[in-house]
């Protein structure tokens, strides 16, 4: 079975396009000589069935790094809300049961690192060089910025990332991907490779 029929018939939530979670899984294919992946932002784990399936084919390892409380948009009484995510008893946001449920079933167990946690906590001591970064954290221009800076600097060279929900028409959707991608790309170490609906790719001179 494709990664995207699993996906939609195990009814796994997210908001990862199929063609961007197919560019993902091509992209984590090819870097699995560079270094293991990260995501930051896992959710429900779609994205984490893309391009953990691609690093299981080649014996990588994918880190999904996820607070598992929800983005700003996920809050209760915000926009992309969903009731079933709530925790009644804390009063929070917790995606991280569907999370793991998803990564077992898609028998992800001995290729998927979940890290739950923040990113800037996360970030403080992370050591390991990676071959492909995938940004979809918080939104807010704060944030993507701190992302993206953060994470780009532990890609080895050669190595992708790559960053959802880019708009370049506010029109579109928030700018906060946006910024801190051109930001990145401002600083001469990354080209801008190519946009898959609103993914945007990068590699690492
Ligand atoms: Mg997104």
């Amino acid at each position: 079975m494709s990664v995207v029929n699993f996906i939609e018939e195990n009814n796994i939530r997210g908001f990862l396009a199929d063609d961007e979670g197919c560019a993902l899984h091509a992209l984590a294919l090819s870097v699995s000589g560079y270094g293991p992946c990260l995501e930051v932002g896992s959710y429900c784990g779609k994205s984490t069935i893309h391009i953990g399936s691609a690093c299981r084919e080649v014996g990588n390892t994918l880190y999904a790094l996820d607070h598992h409380r929800g983005s700003e948009e996920h809050q209760l009484g915000e926009e992309y809300h969903d009731p079933e995510l709530y925790d009644k008893s804390s009063e929070c946001m917790d995606s991280f049961p569907q999370f793991r449920k998803a990564v077992s079933l898609a028998e992800l167990d001995d290729t998927v690192v979940p890290i739950v946690s923040s990113s800037s906590v996360v970030l403080k001591h992370w050591m390991t060089p990676l071959g492909m970064v995938f940004i979809d954290g918080g939104h807010s221009p704060e944030v993507a910025l701190a992302d993206v800076m953060g994470w780009s600097q532990h890609i080895v060279s050669g190595g992708y990332m790559a960053i959802h929900d880019i708009f370049e028409d506010p029109n579109d959707g928030g700018q906060g991907p946006f910024i801190a991608m051109m930001s990145l790309f401002d600083k001469g170490k990354f080209e801008i490779l190519d946009k898959v609906n609103s993914l945007g790719i990068l590699r690492k001179r």
